[in-house]
């Protein structure tokens, strides 16, 4: 099987039917939930070469059916979850917009209470499953009787009056994930699909994207895994003055280095998968993770082409595309050095 060039229906059937957005409702949303959703995106990630798909998946358990199954009121929980865990309905969010990436709160898309309705205006762009979406959750700074009342989250279907998804971006990688542009105009939303309470967007976000975090990585080592698999096959069968090519310690060494950050990204996950509902707060390990792993993957695609020399630079080795699917995940889910400014903000370090 090798990597689509666009979003398959087929395969997001197939990946639906596996069972991975019905996950929470087998396991719930704690531990055993998130450690469930982690090991089977490790195993997705090392079996599917669609990695594209893998990604727009992530989002669909991390950006709706988990943020609904957490904060949702139960009648939005039964209106919407039913349709998304069986994959029928595919999900999205919407945070990023032309002004405002990594700075947030810089966001202009407004919500301003009308009645019984919020009335959403904005634009948001880069957002994942956004031309394919029937649900997206949209997060906007909420003004309530002309009193500015934070970021809140909003559940909006892409049917309604007012809602325009159909541009999508030309991504360079992760094909099989469309990415595109959301136009808001005075889109009016029931306050039932506010999902949690009134300003409480930039917390909800919080605990969405160190989900989202979990589930991209744990899918980014299994396709490590694959890059191995490949590289130890093609080490032992190329030759190069008469011997295998891996018998040369340097070239062994390309993959060795892999599967050392296989076994420490992989434990890392893990063992913030098993602490996620505890009173313990995981910002630092989180996105600890987030950049060791996607910068090891960048690594390992490398070192996966130069073991297979100009083999491994044509397009049909697939090798390219693995690293053009690699290069954004120090982008998405905040961008890696973001995350360092973080950590250092958090270890107390003064600027
Ligand atoms: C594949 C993919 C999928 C995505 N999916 C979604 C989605 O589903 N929903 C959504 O809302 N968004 C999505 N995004 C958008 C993504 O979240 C943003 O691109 C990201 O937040 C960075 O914003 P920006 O691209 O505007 O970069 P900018 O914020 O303009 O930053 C540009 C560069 O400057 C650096 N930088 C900026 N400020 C600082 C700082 N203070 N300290 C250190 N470095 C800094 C950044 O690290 C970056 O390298 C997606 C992006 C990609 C690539």
């Amino acid at each position: 099987m090798s990597q689509p060039n666009r979003f398959s229906v087929q395969r997001w059937k197939e990946l639906s039917a596996s069972g991975i957005f019905q996950i929470f409702s087998e396991k719930g949303i704690g531990k055993d939930g998130v450690r469930a959703a982690v090991g089977q995106f490790r195993e997705i990630g090392r079996t599917n070469d669609d990695r594209g798909l893998t990604f727009s998946a992530v989002t669909q358990l991390a950006s709706t059916i988990y943020c609904l199954r957490a904060f949702a009121a139960s009648d939005t929980q039964s209106r919407y979850l039913p349709a998304a865990e069986d994959g029928t309905s595919i999900g999205g969010h919407a945070i990023t917009e032309s002004k405002a990436g990594s700075d947030v709160m810089n966001m202009s898309t407004t919500a301003t209470l009308e009645g019984e309705c919020y009335c959403l205006t904005g634009t948001k762009r880069f957002i994942t499953n956004g031309p394919i979406a029937s649900t997206l959750i949209v997060y906007a700074k909420t003004v309530e009787n002309g009193i500015d009342r934070g970021l809140s989250a909003f559940l909006i279907q892409t049917d309604w009056f007012g809602v325009h998804t159909e541009k999508e971006l030309q991504t360079a990688g992760l094909r099989g994930s469309p990415i595109g542009e959301v136009h808001l105009q005075q889109v009016r939303v029931p306050m039932t699909n506010r999902i949690g309470h009134v300003g409480a967007g930039l917390l909800i976000l919080d605990q969405v994207m160190k989900r989202e975090v979990l589930f991209a990585f744990a899918a980014n080592i299994g396709e490590m895994e694959q890059l191995v698999e490949n590289s130890v096959r093609y080490s032992n069968k190329r030759k190069q003055f008469g011997v295998s090519i891996g018998s040369n310690q340097l070239v062994a060494n390309r993959i060795v280095e892999t599967q050392i950050a296989i076994e420490l990204g992989g434990a890392l996950i893990e063992s913030i998968a098993a602490r996620i509902d505890g009173f313990e707060d995981l910002t630092i390990p989180v996105a600890a993770a987030k950049i060791f792993i996607s910068e090891a993957n960048l690594n390992a695609t490398v070192n996966a082409i130069y073991v297979r020399g100009s083999n491994g630079y044509l397009v049909s080795s697939e090798l390219p595309t693995y690293l053009l699917d690699a290069v954004p995940g120090a982008i998405y889910s905040g961008s890696n050095d973001l995350l360092r400014t973080k950590i250092a903000t958090l270890l107390g370090i003064t600027s």
